[in-house]
């Protein structure tokens, strides 16, 4: 399989980049390391970053014109997508992005599909995935927010946990229970819920980066049209199944473990002492490195399977699980070089690695964990029992 650009794809990847340095901060990769993905400045740089992006539908360029895309390659949106991650540049709505747009396009009706998905595109609301619960993760299929038919609405009452965003986000995508007299993947249902419906509140929680874009969301008694019921009641499961599936490469963890292991490189030539000691540092790099060409390689080649018409399926979870281990080994393999200097926020090299540590955790365990994708690759991959 031939893995390379064409001059076109080569030429957008530059175009966007430049695009992106104009906007960004001067040194804002290094700051990145250190900087709260839900402070003024980042918050405020990603409010400008995607407006910008969305004038030229860049946010959303793999979609139907009708609904606000390009009809452009998933591999040209992957490429989009690694040179976000690769400069680390703030973006808002990943989610609607990312997962919620694709799923409504497959799922919704017309009328929600005209409604919201050319607001994605154009960057006007900012969404949130409203699925795991306190007792619902992995698990998924067991949630507990109750859903009940009330003449033209529903009536929702319960918890939701982990929901990114959501104290940023005006319009959710929530999934609830809606027979719970049905075996549980047979009575769950997804609703477009307004954030600031009444009887909705919100509870941010910091996470070890002190990051506050985590939230724990409470449904007391909220009234939601039945018009906003995705797809048909009680088939909810199927859909969500499939919203997980989108964007699929996840090349975005390996396009993060390549800036840092360029600034790791970065480091130790100008720091030549750092390493002096180190017997290892050469050894622990070189082996990131060849681990982060076989990431792009796994990545890429879940676009290139979907334009050709195949639908990827263990292949996800296989480059999913990859990068989402490599980014920890990376962290790792940056505190290990740096030692004391890396547990610095300002340090002389303008690297904190422990920031970087702290923040690789949650790759593995964010849309679905190591354990379950490895259970996927046995299953659907391998054939093995369950
Ligand atoms: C940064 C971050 C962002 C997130 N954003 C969102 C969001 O926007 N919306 C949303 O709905 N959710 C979100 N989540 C939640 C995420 O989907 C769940 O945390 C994840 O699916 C794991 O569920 P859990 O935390 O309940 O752990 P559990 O499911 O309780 O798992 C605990 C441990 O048991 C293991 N385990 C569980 N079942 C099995 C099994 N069958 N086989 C082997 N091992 C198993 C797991 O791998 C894990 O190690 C987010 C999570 C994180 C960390």
């Amino acid at each position: 399989m031939d893995f390379s650009f064409t001059a076109y794809e080569e030429e957008f990847q530059l175009d966007l980049t430049q695009r992106l340095a104009r906007i960004l901060p001067k040194n804002w990769q290094d700051e990145s390391y250190v900087i709260n993905n839900s402070n003024e400045k980042w918050l405020h740089l990603a409010e400008e970053i995607t407006k910008d992006l969305s004038k030229d539908r860049l946010l959303t360029l793999a979609w139907p014109k009708k609904y606000g895309g390009l009809e452009e390659t998933n591999l040209k949106q992957t490429i989009f997508n690694h040179v976000i991650s690769y400069l680390a540049a703030p973006i808002n709505n990943i989610a609607g992005i990312q997962w919620i747009g694709p799923t409504l396009m497959m799922h919704g009706n017309e009328e929600q599909k005209t409604i919201y998905l050319p607001r994605i595109a154009e960057a006007i609301d900012k969404w949130c995935m409203l699925y795991s619960e306190p007792t619902a993760g992995s698990d998924l299929a067991s949630l507990q927010t109750r859903a009940i038919k009330n003449g033209d609405n529903y009536i929702i009452n319960g918890q939701k946990l982990w929901s990114s965003n959501a104290n940023f986000a005006n319009l959710g995508l929530l999934a609830a229970r809606t027979n719970p007299e049905a075996p549980k993947h047979k009575g769950i249902s997804n609703f477009i819920v307004p954030m600031d419906s009444k009887g909705i509140s919100i509870n941010p929680i910091e996470d070890i980066n002190g990051n506050k874009n985590l939230n724990e969301v409470y449904f007391d008694n909220v009234i939601v049209s039945a018009k906003n019921l995705v797809g048909h009641e009680n088939r909810g499961w199927y859909q969500m199944a499939s919203s997980i599936d989108f964007e699929r490469s996840g090349v975005g963890a390996f396009s993060n473990a390549k800036r840092n292991i360029e600034k790791l490189v970065t480091i130790i030539k100008d720091n030549p002492n750092i390493a002096k000691n180190k017997k290892s540092a050469r050894d622990d790099i070189a082996d990131r490195w060849i681990e982060l060409n076989t990431g792009f390689n796994l990545a890429f080649k879940i676009p290139l399977l979907q334009d050709a018409g195949i639908n990827p399926t263990y292949e996800a979870s296989v480059s999913k699980l990859y990068g989402a281990e490599l980014t920890q080994k990376i962290a790792q393999t940056g505190m290990s070089i740096l030692g004391m200097d890396g547990q610095l926020k300002n340090n002389s090299v303008k690297y904190s690695a422990a920031d970087n540590y702290l923040a690789s955790v949650a790759n593995t365990i964010a849309s679905g964990t190591s354990e379950i994708q490895r259970n996927t690759i046995a299953n659907q991959g391998l054939g093995l029992p369950r």
